[in-house]
């Protein structure tokens, strides 16, 4: 046996159906020479061309033997002499030997072998766009819009035609909705051959090296688990084409249709919320809300109703799509008109009190479309309000699709959640024909300053083999983002095991995770694997507990060191360090011992709905008197900063948070027999720190700590306080500041831009938007993250008392302000 063929069994699925050689002789590849030619159709589908072209890339690669492309077979054929035939997808030369893609479903593929070819053969239905739909983001406002508002004749928003450039790749003309069997089938023959790709890249394949390839004897057909298998990142439209190829090899797809918060399409438009306001939920004081971003819909609305049964009828018809959600807009709101109010079922709690109300709409909405178009679905979301089923709906009509949010929890592994989220698909199916879909919401990489690695393989595994069968299309939301892997070091691990899952629920999670540690991480393979795991059953320690945090660091920094540098592994490990640094800083942070009942700060976000008429009014003239500030008025006072007490002059701030800055105004009161002294009207000038002065010391998720001083004249300084001087200077905040001086006070406003790329040290504060460090529902899937520390003084040099007041103040012994130990939590809410 040759080490190629022993490398064959040793990769091969743990099923029946371990690929053996035909015949001593059968080879593809002989000694790097080929000896077969890739068979395609003349008119061959476009992803059966690709699948045609990954296929001789990879052989190539393994080989070194290059597979020439035609269209038919130039040798006698099958039993004739001549290369062997590899055919990919169905074509006249496949239906000769008996193999076509009849009866197939989507993605659905057929491996089977002759005694001298073999056929790669699944459905590869092409997907065709219906105009007018937008090429791009801006065509659709530029070109498309004015053409589907004359075939709607109302303001309807159309998810589809502005959208759907977002599932189509240019470069490859591939759609995300094309059937690919016939790739998918290339892609499995190719994992036989022992290709692995665990990560977008050359750095995230494993080739494994042969000169000769042989015909394996096989004869089997492969289901996906999943019909749909969607994944949120990478995008296939991403530019990043590593990404895109990457998506495709791990067979990730999309459903085309409308599948999220459908109810949005009808309400969002300006033009609909002012000719309609009676479409729109009634509020508590008998208003009804027209005018928020996500502003719900009152569902005993007739005209609403009729709208929303128009809309679906028109997408049915013109955009073919085979499903429409009729699911509320985001925030959901039980309208409290005289119809809607009493169908609340408070008794049933925030999970089940809008259930029955909700579901009727989706049944009312589904049995009209019934009479139209029968073979429709409609689709709505058990989530919020109506997670749970509906009581007086027995069950629900066969159009009727639910998808469960978050109906596979990444707490999984507590046996707990492990039944909650079984009993939930249980009860939804009891009401329905039809399987669920159910979508994930696993903690993005980017936002809300995530910082602990992220791993689920085991969390996937038992989630799967728990809810395959009941289960015909996942929709995972992994990271925001641009349209690629964010950190993909370390993001690649969840949708390569779960893609890898939903084309077979029935693998051994750990036989495939040894295999991934051995080949990915080579010498590194077991510190780096005990690394994931640790995180994996840690995850909700992590940050928190000390001594968790720095075992996962330390299991980390083994494995680092046990990857030789210039090693592809060492490579790979690096780009998983990439995402520590903020866990790193933690580590630190959380060992650090702050006193007991140091003061806390919650910063107003801006950017919650009911600061929307507020947060346009700021004007930077350092008065304070706009509804930016006044429109929530609760400043907090500075006091002695030896004494804690209430000092002669009083100072109040007050802090927002808005368009990725953080915002200070404060007010500075002053005996009018006692007005500041001005150091300087010039930035960067120390005399500054010779007249009043405000100091804010403020340290981030990432940083520890900035210093920005402030005085009557709006003249700045500011230091990184985490570099030595005269270093410490380089750095800039970039901060807008305003001052004002009035009879007896003098107040600032402050704007301290946040970014959160550690790319530019030295301009701006680097963090992340930080946030209460609590666990949040289990629901939204959203873990804690970091609060900041700061404290801000005010000192009155220049005057004869010098009186120094502080918002967490120092006690008598202090002989500085640098006192990090002493700063205030800030967080924003
Ligand atoms: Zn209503």
């Amino acid at each position: 046996m040759t080490k190629l063929l022993y490398a064959l069994v040793v990769v091969s699925w743990t099923s029946a159906n371990v690929v053996a050689p035909a015949a001593a002789e059968t080879v593809l590849v002989n000694d790097g020479k080929a000896n077969a030619e890739i068979v395609i159709a003349d008119n061959a589908p476009r992803s059966v061309r690709f699948a045609a072209e990954e296929l001789q890339t990879y052989v190539e690669k393994i080989s070194g033997a290059r597979l020439r492309i035609v269209n038919s077979p130039s040798g006698a054929g099958p039993t004739g002499t001549g290369p062997i035939p590899v055919y990919v997808g169905e074509s006249e030369s496949t239906r000769r030997v008996g193999v076509t893609a009849e009866g197939l479903g989507r993605d659905t593929f057929r491996m089977v072998s002759g005694a001298d070819w073999l056929a790669l053969v699944g459905s590869d239905e092409e997907f065709v766009p219906i105009e007018p739909w937008a090429r791009s983001h801006n065509q659709w406002a530029a070109e498309k819009e004015s053409q589907w508002r004359k075939l709607a004749g109302h303001p309807w928003l159309n998810p589809v035609g502005s959208r759907i450039y977002k599932d189509y790749n240019k470069q490859l003309d591939i759609w995300s909705y094309d059937h690919r069997g016939s790739l998918n089938a290339v892609y499995a023959f190719l994992r036989e051959l022992g290709v692995r790709w665990y990560m977008p890249g050359e750095l995230g394949e494993i080739v494994p090296p042969s000169r000769t390839i042989a015909l394996p004897k096989i004869d089997r057909t492969v289901t996906p688990a999943y019909e749909v298998r969607s994944i949120s990142r990478p995008m296939i439209s991403s530019n990043e084409i590593d990404d895109v190829l990457w998506y495709l090899r791990i067979g990730a797809n999309d459903q085309y249709g409308i599948m999220h918060h459908g109810q949005r399409h009808l309400t969002e438009h300006p033009e609909q919320r002012a000719a309609h306001p009676e479409y729109y939920a009634m509020m508590a004081n008998g208003r009804r809300d027209n005018e928020s971003q996500t502003a719900n819909a009152c569902l005993s609305s007739e005209g609403f109703f009729n709208e929303t049964v128009a809309f679906a009828r028109l997408m049915f018809d013109h955009y073919q799509i085979p499903i429409i959600s009729v699911m509320p807009h985001d925030g959901f709101n039980h309208c409290q008109c005289e119809r809607c109010r009493d169908q609340i079922t408070l008794d049933r709690g925030p999970s089940g009190q809008s259930s029955d109300y909700v579901w009727d709409f989706v049944v009312r909405v589904a049995n009209e479309l019934a009479k139209t178009h029968p073979d429709k679905k409609v689709f709505c979301g058990a989530y919020s309000s109506y997670r749970l089923p509906p009581l007086k709906i027995d069950k629900l009509p066969d159009n009727v699709l639910v998808q469960i949010t978050n109906g596979r929890p990444i707490r999984e592994l507590d046996d707990e959640i492990h039944r909650d989220a079984a009993e939930l698909r249980a009860q939804w199916l009891a009401k329905s024909n039809n399987p669920l879909s159910v979508t994930l919401n696993y903690t993005p990489f980017t936002n809300r300053g995530a910082y602990r690695p992220q791993y689920w393989p085991h969390v996937a595994a038992r989630g799967i083999k728990a809810s395959h069968k009941d289960v015909w299309r996942e929709d995972v939301w992994l990271s925001s983002g641009k349209g690629g892997l964010h950190y993909p070091g370390m993001a690649h691990v969840n949708p390569y095991f779960i893609s890898r899952f939903w084309w077979d629920p029935d693998q051994d999670v750990d036989a495939l995770l040894e295999e991934y540690y051995r080949l990915f991480y080579g010498p590194a393979a077991e510190p780096l694997g005990a690394f994931i795991e640790f995180c994996e059953q840690q995850y909700a320690n992590l940050g928190s507990d000390a001594e968790v945090t720095k075992k996962a660091l330390d299991l980390f920094d083994q494995a680092q060191a046990a990857a030789p540098p210039d090693t592809v592994y060492r490579r790979r490990i690096a780009l998983v360090d990439e995402f520590l640094p903020t866990l790193r800083n933690r580590a630190t942070q959380i060992d650090v011992k702050r006193p007991e009942g140091l003061p806390e700060y919650r910063v107003i976000d801006m950017a919650k709905d009911k600061w929307r008429d507020a947060r346009g009014t700021l004007k930077m003239d350092g008065k304070l008197d706009e509804a930016f500030w006044t429109a929530y008025h609760y400043p907090r006072s500075l006091r002695d900063v030896a004494t804690s007490q209430k000092p002669k002059h009083p100072a109040r701030f007050m802090a927002r948070w808005w368009n990725d800055s953080l915002y200070f105004g404060i007010r500075c009161e002053f005996d009018k027999s006692e007005p500041p002294i001005v150091g300087s009207q010039q930035d960067r000038d120390p005399a500054i720190w010779q007249g009043e002065h405000l100091e804010l010391l403020i340290e981030t998720d990432k940083h520890s700590y900035y210093q920005v001083v402030v005085n009557p004249a709006g003249a700045l300084i500011d230091l990184d306080r985490a570099v030595k001087l005269p270093g410490a200077y380089d750095w800039s905040s970039q901060a807008e500041v305003a001052a004002h001086i009035g009879e007896d006070f003098w107040s600032v406003e402050l704007r301290l831009p946040v970014t959160t790329s550690d790319e530019d040290p030295l301009h701006q504060m680097i963090g992340s938007r930080p946030f209460q460090a609590k666990q949040e529902s289990l629901e939204s899937g959203k873990g804690t993250s970091l609060p900041w520390y700061f404290n801000l003084y005010r000192k009155r040099s220049g005057t004869k008392d010098v009186e120094t007041t502080a918002f967490s103040p120092l006690g008598p012994d202090a002989k500085s302000f640098h006192e990090p130990l002493k700063f205030a939590r800030i967080y924003v809410q």
